[in-house]
Protein backbone atom coordinates (compact mmCIF):
# COMPACT_ATOMS: atom_id res chain seq x y z
CA UNK A 1 0.00 0.00 0.00
CA UNK A 2 2.73 2.30 0.78
CA UNK A 3 3.89 1.72 -3.16
CA UNK A 4 0.73 3.04 -4.08
CA UNK A 5 0.66 6.22 -1.92
CA UNK A 6 4.07 7.01 -3.36
CA UNK A 7 2.31 6.52 -6.38
CA UNK A 8 -0.44 8.43 -6.02
CA UNK A 9 2.19 11.12 -4.60
CA UNK A 10 4.59 11.00 -7.64
CA UNK A 11 1.28 11.75 -10.22
CA UNK A 12 1.45 15.37 -8.34
CA UNK A 13 5.05 15.70 -9.91
CA UNK A 14 5.65 18.83 -11.76
CA UNK A 15 1.95 19.72 -10.77
CA UNK A 16 2.25 24.13 -9.42
CA UNK A 17 -0.87 23.42 -7.79
CA UNK A 18 -3.83 21.28 -6.90
CA UNK A 19 -7.00 21.47 -8.65
CA UNK A 20 -10.11 19.49 -9.46
CA UNK A 21 -9.04 17.28 -12.11
CA UNK A 22 -5.13 16.57 -10.74
CA UNK A 23 -6.50 15.38 -7.66
CA UNK A 24 -8.78 12.97 -8.74
CA UNK A 25 -6.12 9.90 -9.46
CA UNK A 26 -4.28 10.26 -7.06
CA UNK A 27 -7.11 10.17 -4.73
CA UNK A 28 -7.94 7.31 -6.14
CA UNK A 29 -4.69 5.63 -4.84
CA UNK A 30 -5.68 7.27 -1.33
CA UNK A 31 -9.07 5.58 -1.57
CA UNK A 32 -8.05 1.92 -2.64
CA UNK A 33 -5.14 2.13 0.39
CA UNK A 34 -7.85 3.13 3.12
CA UNK A 35 -9.92 0.21 1.67
CA UNK A 36 -6.68 -2.30 1.59
CA UNK A 37 -6.62 -0.95 5.47
CA UNK A 38 -9.85 -2.77 5.88
CA UNK A 39 -12.27 1.02 6.24
CA UNK A 40 -15.68 0.50 5.46
CA UNK A 41 -16.95 1.63 2.14
CA UNK A 42 -18.94 4.20 2.99
CA UNK A 43 -16.77 5.90 5.46
CA UNK A 44 -14.23 5.69 2.56
CA UNK A 45 -16.53 8.01 0.28
CA UNK A 46 -17.51 10.26 2.47
CA UNK A 47 -13.56 10.68 3.58
CA UNK A 48 -12.84 11.21 0.16
CA UNK A 49 -14.87 13.77 -0.90
CA UNK A 50 -13.74 16.13 1.99
CA UNK A 51 -10.65 15.50 1.28
CA UNK A 52 -11.03 16.61 -2.44
CA UNK A 53 -13.13 19.74 -1.36
CA UNK A 54 -10.27 20.78 1.05
CA UNK A 55 -7.37 19.97 -1.48
CA UNK A 56 -8.74 21.38 -4.35
CA UNK A 57 -7.65 25.60 -4.30
CA UNK A 58 -5.47 24.88 -1.53
CA UNK A 59 -2.09 27.14 -1.25
CA UNK A 60 0.72 25.06 -2.16
CA UNK A 61 3.58 26.56 -0.12
CA UNK A 62 6.73 27.26 -1.70
CA UNK A 63 9.81 24.98 -1.65
CA UNK A 64 6.66 21.89 -0.68
CA UNK A 65 4.95 20.12 -3.55
CA UNK A 66 1.42 19.52 -4.49
CA UNK A 67 1.99 16.06 -3.83
CA UNK A 68 3.12 16.43 -0.70
CA UNK A 69 0.57 19.23 0.14
CA UNK A 70 -2.11 16.53 -0.82
CA UNK A 71 -0.58 13.92 1.60
CA UNK A 72 -0.52 16.73 3.77
CA UNK A 73 -3.88 17.41 3.45
CA UNK A 74 -5.71 13.51 3.65
CA UNK A 75 -3.54 12.80 7.02
CA UNK A 76 -4.45 15.71 8.41
CA UNK A 77 -7.95 15.36 7.54
CA UNK A 78 -7.90 11.69 9.02
CA UNK A 79 -5.59 12.67 11.70
CA UNK A 80 -8.75 15.39 12.27
CA UNK A 81 -11.44 12.84 11.86
CA UNK A 82 -9.79 10.31 14.39
CA UNK A 83 -9.86 12.76 17.28
CA UNK A 84 -7.18 15.42 16.61
CA UNK A 85 -4.06 15.67 18.25
CA UNK A 86 -3.16 14.05 22.16
CA UNK A 87 -5.46 11.50 23.41
CA UNK A 88 -8.56 11.31 25.46
CA UNK A 89 -8.80 9.24 28.43
CA UNK A 90 -11.48 7.85 31.13
CA UNK A 91 -13.37 11.19 32.04
CA UNK A 92 -13.74 10.80 35.72
CA UNK A 93 -17.20 12.03 37.57
CA UNK A 94 -15.74 14.66 40.40
CA UNK A 95 -18.95 14.42 42.62
CA UNK A 96 -17.40 11.83 44.96
CA UNK A 97 -18.97 8.81 43.74
CA UNK A 98 -17.41 6.19 42.00
CA UNK A 99 -16.81 6.40 37.96
CA UNK A 100 -18.16 3.48 36.43
CA UNK A 101 -17.23 2.03 33.06
CA UNK A 102 -19.01 -0.54 31.24
CA UNK A 103 -17.34 -2.72 28.87
CA UNK A 104 -19.37 -3.76 25.61
CA UNK A 105 -18.17 -6.03 22.70
CA UNK A 106 -18.28 -9.16 20.93
CA UNK A 107 -16.98 -12.27 22.09
CA UNK A 108 -13.50 -12.77 22.20
CA UNK A 109 -12.72 -9.22 21.41
CA UNK A 110 -10.79 -8.69 24.53
CA UNK A 111 -13.34 -7.25 26.48
CA UNK A 112 -12.43 -8.80 29.62
CA UNK A 113 -8.78 -8.26 29.25
CA UNK A 114 -9.07 -4.80 28.28
CA UNK A 115 -10.71 -4.55 31.65
CA UNK A 116 -7.95 -5.79 33.41
CA UNK A 117 -5.17 -3.63 31.63
CA UNK A 118 -7.63 -0.98 32.38
CA UNK A 119 -8.01 -1.22 35.78
CA UNK A 120 -3.79 -1.70 36.04
CA UNK A 121 -3.42 1.49 34.27
CA UNK A 122 -5.89 3.39 36.87
CA UNK A 123 -4.09 2.13 39.96
CA UNK A 124 -0.72 3.58 38.17
CA UNK A 125 -2.71 6.57 38.18
CA UNK A 126 -3.92 6.78 41.71
CA UNK A 127 -6.85 5.36 41.34
CA UNK A 128 -8.85 2.58 43.31
CA UNK A 129 -10.34 0.21 41.75
CA UNK A 130 -13.51 -2.57 41.71
CA UNK A 131 -13.61 -4.42 39.06
CA UNK A 132 -16.74 -6.44 38.11
CA UNK A 133 -17.91 -9.86 37.00
CA UNK A 134 -21.20 -10.49 35.06
CA UNK A 135 -20.42 -12.76 32.47
CA UNK A 136 -22.85 -15.21 33.93
CA UNK A 137 -23.02 -17.63 31.00
CA UNK A 138 -19.72 -18.85 31.13
CA UNK A 139 -18.16 -19.76 34.77
CA UNK A 140 -14.65 -19.46 32.78
CA UNK A 141 -15.08 -16.24 32.11
CA UNK A 142 -15.39 -15.01 35.68
CA UNK A 143 -12.85 -16.73 36.77
CA UNK A 144 -10.69 -15.77 34.06
CA UNK A 145 -11.59 -11.95 35.59
CA UNK A 146 -10.45 -13.30 39.54
CA UNK A 147 -7.22 -14.82 37.93
CA UNK A 148 -6.44 -11.03 36.34
CA UNK A 149 -7.48 -9.35 39.46
CA UNK A 150 -5.34 -11.44 41.04
CA UNK A 151 -2.22 -11.22 39.01
CA UNK A 152 -2.43 -7.52 39.47
CA UNK A 153 -3.66 -6.76 42.97
CA UNK A 154 -7.39 -5.30 42.02
CA UNK A 155 -10.33 -6.60 43.54
CA UNK A 156 -13.07 -8.52 41.74
CA UNK A 157 -16.68 -8.57 42.70
CA UNK A 158 -18.73 -11.45 41.44
CA UNK A 159 -22.08 -13.67 42.48
CA UNK A 160 -20.91 -16.53 40.47
CA UNK A 161 -23.17 -17.29 37.92
CA UNK A 162 -26.66 -17.11 39.43
CA UNK A 163 -27.47 -13.22 39.66
CA UNK A 164 -28.56 -11.22 36.35
CA UNK A 165 -25.84 -9.03 34.92
CA UNK A 166 -28.01 -5.87 35.60
CA UNK A 167 -27.93 -6.53 39.24
CA UNK A 168 -24.65 -7.77 39.97
CA UNK A 169 -23.53 -4.85 38.16
CA UNK A 170 -25.60 -2.26 40.80
CA UNK A 171 -24.88 -4.43 43.54
CA UNK A 172 -20.80 -3.72 42.39
CA UNK A 173 -21.66 -0.19 41.91
CA UNK A 174 -23.26 0.18 45.77
CA UNK A 175 -19.87 -1.60 47.25
CA UNK A 176 -17.60 0.81 45.61
CA UNK A 177 -19.71 3.59 47.08
CA UNK A 178 -19.58 1.79 50.42
CA UNK A 179 -15.96 1.44 50.53
CA UNK A 180 -15.31 4.92 48.91
CA UNK A 181 -13.67 3.40 45.50
CA UNK A 182 -12.94 5.47 42.77
CA UNK A 183 -13.74 3.38 39.76
CA UNK A 184 -16.09 0.63 38.88
CA UNK A 185 -14.98 -1.20 35.50
CA UNK A 186 -17.90 -3.63 34.75
CA UNK A 187 -17.19 -6.69 32.09
CA UNK A 188 -19.54 -7.94 30.06
CA UNK A 189 -20.89 -11.07 28.61
CA UNK A 190 -20.30 -10.97 24.79
CA UNK A 191 -22.10 -12.96 21.87
CA UNK A 192 -20.49 -14.24 18.41
CA UNK A 193 -23.21 -11.95 16.79
CA UNK A 194 -24.82 -8.91 17.52
CA UNK A 195 -28.47 -10.04 19.24
CA UNK A 196 -31.52 -7.97 21.17
CA UNK A 197 -30.82 -9.97 23.62
CA UNK A 198 -26.93 -8.83 24.22
CA UNK A 199 -28.89 -5.51 23.57
CA UNK A 200 -31.31 -5.66 26.01
CA UNK A 201 -29.09 -6.64 28.43
CA UNK A 202 -26.08 -4.38 28.04
CA UNK A 203 -29.13 -1.60 27.76
CA UNK A 204 -30.25 -3.06 31.52
CA UNK A 205 -26.94 -2.60 33.07
CA UNK A 206 -25.97 0.71 31.50
CA UNK A 207 -29.18 1.74 33.63
CA UNK A 208 -28.82 0.07 36.42
CA UNK A 209 -25.16 1.48 37.34
CA UNK A 210 -25.99 4.85 35.26
CA UNK A 211 -22.62 4.38 33.69
CA UNK A 212 -20.29 7.15 33.14
CA UNK A 213 -18.51 5.48 30.33
CA UNK A 214 -19.65 3.01 28.15
CA UNK A 215 -16.62 1.55 25.78
CA UNK A 216 -17.27 -0.58 22.65
CA UNK A 217 -14.35 -2.98 22.84
CA UNK A 218 -13.57 -3.45 19.11
CA UNK A 219 -10.95 -6.06 17.12
CA UNK A 220 -8.53 -4.32 15.02
CA UNK A 221 -8.83 -7.43 12.86
CA UNK A 222 -12.58 -7.05 12.50
CA UNK A 223 -11.89 -4.64 9.14
CA UNK A 224 -15.10 -3.57 7.26
CA UNK A 225 -17.58 -4.61 9.76
CA UNK A 226 -16.43 -2.45 12.35
CA UNK A 227 -18.31 0.08 10.94
CA UNK A 228 -22.07 -1.72 11.09
CA UNK A 229 -20.70 -3.40 14.72
CA UNK A 230 -20.16 0.24 16.00
CA UNK A 231 -23.61 1.33 14.76
CA UNK A 232 -25.22 -1.18 16.39
CA UNK A 233 -24.13 -0.85 19.89
CA UNK A 234 -24.32 2.85 19.36
CA UNK A 235 -27.84 2.99 18.48
CA UNK A 236 -28.31 0.58 21.36
CA UNK A 237 -26.40 1.74 24.38
CA UNK A 238 -24.87 4.86 23.21
CA UNK A 239 -21.11 3.90 23.86
CA UNK A 240 -18.53 6.97 25.12
CA UNK A 241 -16.14 5.83 23.13
CA UNK A 242 -13.64 2.92 21.81
CA UNK A 243 -10.89 0.55 22.97
CA UNK A 244 -9.16 -0.75 19.76
CA UNK A 245 -7.44 -4.30 20.48
CA UNK A 246 -4.93 -6.46 19.51
CA UNK A 247 -3.37 -3.65 17.33
CA UNK A 248 0.05 -5.86 17.65
CA UNK A 249 -1.09 -7.81 14.78
CA UNK A 250 -0.37 -6.50 11.51
CA UNK A 251 -3.85 -5.34 10.90
CA UNK A 252 -3.77 -1.45 9.23
CA UNK A 253 -6.29 -0.35 11.62
CA UNK A 254 -8.79 0.95 9.24
CA UNK A 255 -11.23 0.08 12.04
CA UNK A 256 -10.48 2.77 13.79
CA UNK A 257 -11.61 5.27 11.37
CA UNK A 258 -14.65 3.22 10.92
CA UNK A 259 -15.94 3.23 14.40
CA UNK A 260 -14.71 6.98 15.20
CA UNK A 261 -16.88 8.47 12.11
CA UNK A 262 -19.57 6.14 12.63
CA UNK A 263 -20.17 6.89 16.51
CA UNK A 264 -18.42 9.93 16.67
CA UNK A 265 -16.90 9.13 19.47
CA UNK A 266 -13.22 8.83 20.33
CA UNK A 267 -11.29 5.77 20.62
CA UNK A 268 -9.72 6.08 23.78
CA UNK A 269 -7.22 3.09 23.96
CA UNK A 270 -5.36 0.90 21.99
CA UNK A 271 -4.59 -3.00 23.05
CA UNK A 272 -1.16 -4.30 21.90
CA UNK A 273 -0.63 -7.66 23.51
CA UNK A 274 -1.91 -10.03 25.61
CA UNK A 275 0.10 -8.88 28.84
CA UNK A 276 -1.71 -6.59 31.45
CA UNK A 277 0.56 -3.57 30.73
CA UNK A 278 0.05 -3.93 26.92
CA UNK A 279 -2.72 -0.77 26.91
CA UNK A 280 -1.35 2.38 25.10
CA UNK A 281 -3.32 5.72 24.80
CA UNK A 282 -4.76 5.94 21.12
CA UNK A 283 -2.74 8.65 19.35
CA UNK A 284 -4.80 9.87 16.15
CA UNK A 285 -1.42 10.99 14.77
CA UNK A 286 0.20 7.44 14.87
CA UNK A 287 -2.40 5.98 13.47
CA UNK A 288 -2.93 8.20 10.66
CA UNK A 289 0.81 6.95 9.99
CA UNK A 290 -0.01 3.40 10.34
CA UNK A 291 -3.47 3.68 8.32
CA UNK A 292 -1.84 5.39 5.61
CA UNK A 293 0.90 3.07 5.81
CA UNK A 294 3.48 5.84 4.98
CA UNK A 295 6.14 6.82 8.28
CA UNK A 296 6.48 9.58 8.89
CA UNK A 297 6.01 11.49 5.57
CA UNK A 298 3.20 13.76 7.08
CA UNK A 299 5.22 14.89 9.99
CA UNK A 300 8.33 15.39 7.56
CA UNK A 301 6.25 17.92 5.89
CA UNK A 302 4.99 19.63 8.83
CA UNK A 303 8.30 20.04 9.86
CA UNK A 304 9.18 21.42 6.55
CA UNK A 305 6.72 23.66 7.06
CA UNK A 306 7.60 24.85 10.37
CA UNK A 307 11.01 24.96 10.32
CA UNK A 308 11.88 26.46 6.88
CA UNK A 309 10.36 29.54 6.02
CA UNK A 310 9.76 30.15 2.43
CA UNK A 311 11.74 32.36 1.63
CA UNK A 312 14.83 30.92 3.25
CA UNK A 313 14.42 27.49 1.70
CA UNK A 314 14.38 29.55 -1.62
CA UNK A 315 17.11 30.76 -0.80
CA UNK A 316 18.68 27.41 0.11
CA UNK A 317 17.37 25.48 -2.99
CA UNK A 318 18.53 28.30 -5.14
CA UNK A 319 22.67 27.84 -3.57
CA UNK A 320 22.23 24.52 -3.67
CA UNK A 321 21.22 24.49 -7.85
CA UNK A 322 23.79 27.03 -8.45
CA UNK A 323 26.19 24.74 -7.12
CA UNK A 324 27.68 27.73 -4.41
CA UNK A 325 25.95 25.39 -1.20
CA UNK A 326 28.99 26.58 1.08
CA UNK A 327 30.61 26.71 4.34
CA UNK A 328 28.35 29.46 5.75
CA UNK A 329 25.59 27.79 4.20
CA UNK A 330 26.44 24.38 6.17
CA UNK A 331 26.58 26.11 9.93
CA UNK A 332 23.01 27.23 9.03
CA UNK A 333 22.00 24.04 7.48
CA UNK A 334 22.88 22.37 10.26
CA UNK A 335 21.46 24.74 13.14
CA UNK A 336 17.96 24.69 11.11
CA UNK A 337 18.31 20.61 10.95
CA UNK A 338 19.04 21.12 15.09
CA UNK A 339 16.01 22.67 14.99
CA UNK A 340 13.80 20.93 13.21
CA UNK A 341 14.52 18.09 15.57
CA UNK A 342 18.01 16.94 14.42
CA UNK A 343 19.60 16.05 10.94
CA UNK A 344 19.55 12.61 11.72
CA UNK A 345 15.41 11.94 12.22
CA UNK A 346 15.34 14.27 8.58
CA UNK A 347 17.52 12.40 6.95
CA UNK A 348 15.21 9.15 8.05
CA UNK A 349 12.30 10.33 7.22
CA UNK A 350 13.22 11.12 3.38
CA UNK A 351 11.74 8.80 1.18
CA UNK A 352 13.65 6.94 -1.41
CA UNK A 353 17.21 9.15 -0.61
CA UNK A 354 20.13 7.82 -0.49
CA UNK A 355 20.87 7.66 3.50
CA UNK A 356 24.21 8.55 5.21
CA UNK A 357 25.43 6.49 7.46
CA UNK A 358 24.49 6.14 11.00
CA UNK A 359 27.41 7.31 12.30
CA UNK A 360 28.15 10.24 9.84
CA UNK A 361 24.31 11.27 11.24
CA UNK A 362 25.44 10.97 14.83
CA UNK A 363 28.80 12.53 14.30
CA UNK A 364 26.85 15.44 12.24
CA UNK A 365 24.97 16.02 15.85
CA UNK A 366 27.58 16.02 18.11
CA UNK A 367 30.53 17.70 16.18
CA UNK A 368 28.31 20.70 15.60
CA UNK A 369 30.45 23.11 18.05
CA UNK A 370 33.37 21.47 16.33
CA UNK A 371 32.27 22.40 13.33
CA UNK A 372 31.48 26.06 13.72
CA UNK A 373 34.80 26.80 15.59
CA UNK A 374 36.66 25.33 12.66
CA UNK A 375 34.33 27.49 10.18
CA UNK A 376 35.17 30.37 12.26
CA UNK A 377 38.99 30.19 11.85
CA UNK A 378 38.15 29.90 8.18
CA UNK A 379 39.14 32.95 5.87
CA UNK A 380 35.88 34.41 4.14
CA UNK A 381 37.59 32.86 0.95
CA UNK A 382 37.60 29.60 2.34
CA UNK A 383 34.10 29.44 3.45
CA UNK A 384 32.43 30.74 0.19
CA UNK A 385 34.52 28.63 -1.90
CA UNK A 386 34.80 25.43 0.13
CA UNK A 387 36.31 23.75 -3.24
CA UNK A 388 39.74 25.45 -1.74
CA UNK A 389 39.57 23.44 1.17
CA UNK A 390 37.83 19.90 0.10
CA UNK A 391 40.53 19.28 -3.06
CA UNK A 392 43.17 20.33 -0.32
CA UNK A 393 45.41 17.25 1.63
CA UNK A 394 46.16 17.35 5.48
CA UNK A 395 49.41 18.55 4.64
CA UNK A 396 47.90 21.98 2.83
CA UNK A 397 49.19 24.98 4.58
CA UNK A 398 45.35 26.24 5.18
CA UNK A 399 43.94 23.17 6.86
CA UNK A 400 47.33 23.46 8.91
CA UNK A 401 46.10 27.09 9.76
CA UNK A 402 42.54 26.64 10.40
CA UNK A 403 43.48 23.51 12.45
CA UNK A 404 45.78 25.71 14.85
CA UNK A 405 43.06 28.75 15.21
CA UNK A 406 40.05 26.58 16.40
CA UNK A 407 42.25 24.65 18.50
CA UNK A 408 40.75 21.51 16.53
CA UNK A 409 42.53 18.83 15.43
CA UNK A 410 43.39 17.42 11.83
CA UNK A 411 41.32 14.72 12.35
CA UNK A 412 38.09 17.14 12.98
CA UNK A 413 38.82 19.24 9.66
CA UNK A 414 39.18 16.12 7.67
CA UNK A 415 35.87 15.10 9.20
CA UNK A 416 34.30 18.54 8.81
CA UNK A 417 35.25 18.41 5.08
CA UNK A 418 33.91 15.01 4.42
CA UNK A 419 30.65 15.76 6.31
CA UNK A 420 30.03 18.73 4.40
CA UNK A 421 30.97 17.01 0.68
CA UNK A 422 28.27 14.29 2.17
CA UNK A 423 26.15 17.06 3.03
CA UNK A 424 26.42 19.02 -0.14
CA UNK A 425 25.70 15.84 -2.33
CA UNK A 426 22.76 15.32 0.02
CA UNK A 427 21.32 18.81 -0.24
CA UNK A 428 21.60 18.30 -3.55
CA UNK A 429 19.28 15.14 -3.50
CA UNK A 430 16.30 16.62 -0.96
CA UNK A 431 16.19 19.82 -3.02
CA UNK A 432 14.82 17.55 -5.69
CA UNK A 433 12.28 16.57 -3.52
CA UNK A 434 11.36 19.61 -1.45
CA UNK A 435 10.90 21.59 -4.55
CA UNK A 436 10.85 19.70 -7.36
CA UNK A 437 13.76 19.56 -11.10
CA UNK A 438 16.26 22.64 -11.42
CA UNK A 439 14.33 24.87 -13.95
CA UNK A 440 11.39 24.99 -11.90
CA UNK A 441 9.44 28.20 -11.99
CA UNK A 442 10.70 29.20 -8.58
CA UNK A 443 14.29 28.40 -8.86
CA UNK A 444 14.77 31.74 -11.36
P1 LIG B 1 -13.64 -11.19 25.69
O1 LIG B 1 -14.37 -12.42 25.27
O2 LIG B 1 -14.09 -9.99 24.91
O3 LIG B 1 -13.67 -10.96 27.15
O4 LIG B 1 -12.12 -11.42 25.26
P2 LIG B 1 -10.87 -11.80 26.17
O5 LIG B 1 -10.45 -10.64 27.01
O6 LIG B 1 -11.12 -13.07 26.88
O7 LIG B 1 -9.75 -11.98 25.06
C1 LIG B 1 -9.84 -12.93 24.01
C2 LIG B 1 -8.45 -13.29 23.57
O8 LIG B 1 -7.82 -12.17 22.94
C3 LIG B 1 -7.53 -13.69 24.69
O9 LIG B 1 -6.74 -14.76 24.27
C4 LIG B 1 -6.68 -12.46 24.94
O10 LIG B 1 -5.42 -12.79 25.47
C5 LIG B 1 -6.58 -11.90 23.55
N1 LIG B 1 -6.33 -10.45 23.55
C6 LIG B 1 -7.05 -9.47 24.15
N2 LIG B 1 -6.54 -8.25 23.88
C7 LIG B 1 -5.48 -8.45 23.08
C8 LIG B 1 -4.52 -7.57 22.45
O11 LIG B 1 -4.53 -6.34 22.55
N3 LIG B 1 -3.55 -8.17 21.71
C9 LIG B 1 -3.50 -9.54 21.55
N4 LIG B 1 -2.53 -10.02 20.79
N5 LIG B 1 -4.37 -10.36 22.12
C10 LIG B 1 -5.34 -9.85 22.88
MG1 LIG C 1 -14.75 -11.89 28.61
Amino acid sequence: MSDKLDKAWARLQGEKDLNADNVKAPLKDVRRALLEADVSLPVVRRFIARCEEKAVGMKVTKGVEPGQMLVKCVADELCELMGGVGAEGIKFRDDGEPTVVLMAGLQGVGKTTACGKLSLALRKQGKSVLLVATDVYRPAAIDQLKTLGKQIGVPVFDMGVDGNPPEIAARGVRKAKDEDIDVVIVDTAGRLNIDEKLMGELKATKEATSADETLLVVDAMTGQEAATLTASFNEAVEITGAILTKMDGDTRGGAALSVREVSGKPIKFTGVGEKMDALEPFYPERMTSRILGMGDIVSLVEKVQAGVKEEEAEKIKQKIMSATFDFNDFVGQLEMMNNMGGMKQIMQMMPGTAKLSEADMEAAGKSMTIAKSLINSMTKEERQYPDMLVASTTADSRRQRIVKGSGRTEADLAQLIMMFGGMRTQMQKMSGQLGGQAGDVGLQ
